[in-house]
């Protein structure tokens, strides 16, 4: 007769399986989160609930940037004192972070919410393309600084928004190739991040 693992209470199993869903946490670190939080003071984990919670209630996007905002311009775009005639075109929310951390690009960002991958089935309206494009339109901005993530995808994104932008007459830029090929921008170091600002190159 199989016995099987000893079935842990059904509340277990639902964090364990929920914990699993997210990014880089595999059964193992789920199981390990739950048990965790068994033995967690209840004051500990109302907390996370309620920061899970507000996360989803509070936070929305930029209608210009589609960056994560709680009001509507961001911060970014609100701010006069930042350069209106630069657009920084990231992958993602996060994306914003690294670069705001380096303290040097002083223009204003777009998220496109992913990249073009076509053996994903990612087309250039499954992200913020058409969005990019009619911030484009007011010819306002001068420069658009293509900041996708060095790695396949990215690149294809990169070459798919000079297409479209450079017949615009706005000048198009990519960040300079000191970030490894592969990575993902959010987790360059900040010294490799301004390089790549300061020397990004013309498409
Ligand atoms: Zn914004």
């Amino acid at each position: 007769m199989n016995q099987g693992p000893i079935p842990a209470a059904e509340a277990i199993n639902r964090l364990i399986q929920e914990l699993n869903k997210l990014p880089g946490i595999g059964p193992k670190s789920a199981q390990r989160l739950t048990y965790y939080l068994l033995r967690a003071p209840e004051e500990q984990t109302r907390l996370l609930a309620e920061a899970i919670q507000s996360v989803k209630q509070k936070i929305a996007l930029c209608s210009t940037c589609f960056n994560v905002t709680d009001s509507d311009p961001c911060f970014i775009c609100r701010n006069d004192q930042r350069n209106h005639n630069q657009i920084c075109v990231v992958e993602q929310p996060q994306d914003i972070l690294a670069l705001e951390h380096t303290g040097v690009y002083k223009g204003l960002y777009h998220v496109l919410h992913g990249a073009i991958s076509p053996t994903e089935g990612i087309g250039a309206n499954d992200v913020r393309i058409r969005e990019l494009t009619s911030r484009l339109q007011d010819g306002s901005v001068n420069e658009v600084i293509l900041g996708t993530n060095p790695n396949l995808e990215g690149e294809q994104t990169a070459m798919y928004l000079n297409h479209l932008i450079s017949p615009l007459g706005i000048r198009v830029t990519r960040l300079a190739r000191g970030l490894p090929f592969g990575t993902e921008l959010e987790y360059a170091d900040d010294t490799t991040l301004t390089r790549a600002i300061e020397g990004r190159q013309e498409f």
